[in-house]
C-alpha cells in the first residue's frame, strides 16, 4: 500500500482540525447555527468608513483622526456565516419611541432579524421597547450608557460607560472611536466589539434614494450594515429600509440578526 506523503496527511489533519474549531467556535443559539456552511471570518470590504452621527445640540463635534481610524479593529474578528446570501442589518442610538416601532415593522413585514445597538439611558428610559425588540427576535448590543467619544475618558468613566450599557455579547463604540485598550475593556466584560462594514450615512439624512442605494449597492455575503433607529428623526431610514428589502429580497438576501 502506497505511503502518503507525511504533509499530505498534516495537511488534512489541520483542515479537519479547522473544520471541527469552527464548528466549536459557532454560538449554538445563533439561527444560522443549524443551516451554515464552513464558517470564514468576515473581511472588512475596502477602507472602513467613519460613523460621524450628526452633532447634538451643545455637543462637541467628534474629530476622528487617522490614528482612530488606524486603531479601529474592523467588524471583521468574527466568525459569521457568510456562504450564503445573508446580510446584517444594525440600528443604533436606540431605543426610540417613534422610530424604533416603524423599524420594527419593516423588518417584520420582510421576515427580517436585526441587531439593535443601544444606549444604556435610552433603554432605561423605555425598557417595554427593548423587550418588544426582543421579542420580535432580534438581538440587542451595547452601545455605552451616553454615546460618549471612549477614547477620550479616564480608564474609570470608560469602564462606567460600558458597564452600565445594556447586557450584551456584543459592544459598538460610539463614533467608531476605538482603541486596543477600549476593545480589551469591553473585553473584560464579555463583550465582543463589532464595528460594520458598510455606512449607509443614514444620520446626515441624504433623501431615501442615497440610503436604499447605499443598502443595495453593499449587499455582498456577510456584509453589517450601519443604521440609526434613534439619535434623531429618521423617516428616511425607514421608507429605504423598507424599499431596499423589496429588493434584496428579490435578489435572494436573507437578513439575519448578529449573534449577541
Ligand atoms: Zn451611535
Amino acid at each position: 500500500m502506497p505511503v502518503s506523503p507525511p504533509g499530505k496527511l498534516l495537511l488534512a489533519a489541520a483542515v479537519l482540525l479547522g473544520a471541527a474549531l469552527a464548528q466549536a467556535a459557532q454560538p449554538a443559539d445563533h439561527p444560522s447555527a443549524v443551516t451554515s456552511p464552513p464558517l470564514r471570518t468576515v473581511a472588512a470590504h475596502g477602507p472602513l468608513a467613519v460613523h460621524l452621527p450628526a452633532a447634538k445640540p451643545g455637543a462637541k463635534k467628534p474629530q476622528v483622526t487617522r490614528k482612530n481610524q488606524r486603531t479601529a479593529a474592523p467588524s471583521a474578528n468574527w466568525n459569521l456565516q457568510a456562504g450564503g446570501k445573508v446580510l446584517y442589518l444594525t440600528f443604533d442610538d436606540g431605543p426610540q419611541p417613534v422610530y424604533t416601532p416603524k423599524v420594527l415593522a419593516v423588518l417584520a413585514k420582510h421576515h427580517a432579524r436585526a441587531t439593535f445597538f443601544v444606549l444604556g439611558r435610552e433603554a432605561a428610559a423605555h425598557p417595554a421597547l427593548v423587550e418588544t425588540t426582543r421579542r420580535a427576535g432580534h438581538r440587542i448590543g451595547n452601545h455605552t450608557w451616553d454615546h460618549p467619544m471612549l477614547t477620550k475618558l479616564s480608564p474609570v468613566r470608560l469602564r462606567q460607560e460600558i458597564s452600565t450599557g445594556v447586557k450584551s455579547k456584543c459592544f459598538r463604540p460610539p463614533f467608531r472611536d476605538t482603541n486596543a485598550h477600549v476593545a480589551a475593556v469591553a473585553g473584560e466584560y464579555h463583550q465582543h466589539q463589532v464595528l460594520w462594514d458598510v455606512d449607509t450615512r443614514d444620520w446626515e439624512k441624504p433623501g431615501v434614494s442615497r440610503i436604499e442605494r447605499a443598502l443595495i449597492r453593499g449587499a455582498r455575503p456577510g456584509a453589517i450594515f450601519l443604521m440609526h433607529d434613534g439619535g434623531g428623526n429618521r423617516a428616511q431610514t425607514v421608507a429605504a429600509l423598507d424599499q431596499a428589502l423589496t429588493k434584496l429580497s428579490a435578489q435572494g438576501y436573507a437578513f439575519r440578526s448578529l449573534p449577541c
